[in-house]
């Protein structure tokens, strides 16, 4: 049985931010409830995560928004608490954060680096274009901010992985973007496209702010500039996703996979759903406080949900970058998740794929240069010599460091 990956909406809609793009509203007015996840929600829904995971001796658990740090530093305290003290012996717990790192200060430092958090911070790119769309309230850009939180967390080691939403504001500024991620030193970026919609109305259409003509652009000069002839230094996760097929591991995005088996995703009440595209009472699984994992995993809900990018529209069955692609997200489709018409970013996967072919073949054909490049990856910012940050006084590269999820930690009874 594959490891269940848990979403945690910390703090519901709730963020010291105001970003233009943000699909995660309360309403169309942007209006922000202040909610957290309430204590009676970890009490039983950690205990019974674990043992879920006991068998297959890995937890992944990532924590979002809103923005989740706003849930203070004693909440996630005492998650780790509950984690280790419910965690059954050997178990790799990976905690992952998304955050805009804006309240990031040397406490956070301190425990992300301890628990070998995976923090991925929301960066635009440098701070003419950051600012642009990552604006507070008042309408202050947030650059400065978010670059102080990331100097804390290089400090402490922490990983850092580097989200980068692209929107009209950064689309024609590939150069620009790289530029700036490779003179700052990040390992590991991640771009996603920004789309206009509430998660909580996925019966609505959704309002793209990019063409796919400009994403494959996109794709295409930045696929060059990652390739680097042929030795690629840094982490592109869409790449990376991409390369996977070529080297016949599943992948890790859902995108990009056979089916919409995503993990589930737990609002601040304890509401459960398959995808936080689909935060809606069509979609609602149940409730943790009152259904067990088990059945809210098997809910017949969830497996439709699971299945629902089968049967796929023609274009993408008769497709010949099907094999890479798989189709895209449902949430994309025009129309409805199971609209005969395929993902809206289509047409630039057709324009990406043909460009990137050969070379992401010659990379999965050689396995050793993959591996240089996945040890590469895994080396990051941190020594992997150093004493392991979990305390078993090993080495990291010999105890919670792993190829793929460095991110995590042991918990050793
Ligand atoms: S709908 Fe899209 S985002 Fe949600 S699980 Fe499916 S592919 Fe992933
Ligand atoms: S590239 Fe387009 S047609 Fe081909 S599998 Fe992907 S979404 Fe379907």
């Amino acid at each position: 049985m594959p490891p269940l990956s848990v979403m945690f909406k910390t703090v519901s809609t709730d963020c010291n931010l105001d970003c233009h793009y943000c699909y995660y509203r309360e309403s169309l007015q942007g209006s922000r409830a202040q909610r957290r996840i309430e204590n009676e929600v970890l009490e039983r829904f950690i205990p019974e995560y674990m043992e879920y995971v006991a068998d297959v001796r890995q937890a992944n658990i990532a924590w979002q928004g809103g923005e989740p740090t706003l849930a203070g530093l004693p909440f996630f305290q005492r998650v780790v608490q509950m984690q280790e003290q419910h965690a059954a012996p050997g178990t790799v717990i990976s905690n992952a954060i998304q955050t805009n790192a804006v309240l990031v200060d040397d406490a956070w430092g301190t425990f992300f680096a301890q628990y070998a958090f995976l923090v991925g911070v929301s960066l635009d790119g440098p701070q003419e274009i950051h600012d642009q769309m990552r604006i507070r309230r008042g309408g202050q850009g947030s650059f400065r901010d978010v670059m102080r939180g990331i100097e804390v967390l290089r400090r402490y080691n922490v990983d850092l992985n580097i989200l980068c939403v692209l929107g009209p504001h950064n689309i024609e500024r590939v150069g620009d973007l790289i530029r700036f991620f490779r003179g700052e030193g990040f390992s590991h970026v991640q771009f996603i496209p920004a789309m206009d919609f509430q998660a909580i109305e996925p019966e609505k259409p959704v309002n793209y702010l990019i063409s796919p003509e400009a994403y494959g652009e996109f794709l295409v000069v930045a696929f060059d500039s990652w390739f680097q002839g042929g030795g690629p230094t840094i982490s592109v996760r869409i790449f990376d996703n991409f390369l996977q097929s070529y080297v016949n591991v599943p992948n890790d995005l859902c995108v990009h996979s056979n089916s919409c088996e995503a993990g589930i995703v737990v609002e601040w009440d304890g509401s459960a759903y398959p995808c936080d595209f689909y935060i809606h009472p069509a979609w609602k699984l149940g409730n943790v406080l009152d259904r067990p994992l088990s059945k809210l995993v098997n809910e017949p809900r969830r497996i439709a949900f699971v299945l629902q990018k089968i049967p796929l529209p023609m274009e993408c069955v008769h497709c010949e970058w099907l094999s890479v692609c798989r189709g895209g997200c449902p949430r994309n489709r025009m129309g409805s998740a199971t609209a005969a018409s395929p993902d809206y970013f289509c047409r630039a996967y057709l324009r990406f794929f043909p460009h990137a072919h050969e070379n992401l073949r010659s990379l999965g054909r050689d396995l050793e240069r993959y591996r240089e490049y996945v040890r590469n990856r895994a080396s990051g910012p941190r020594g992997r010599n150093e004493p392991c940050p979990c305390g078993s006084g090993k080495k990291r590269k010999q105890c919670c460091e792993h190829p793929h999820r460095q991110q995590s930690y042991v918990f050793h009874q």
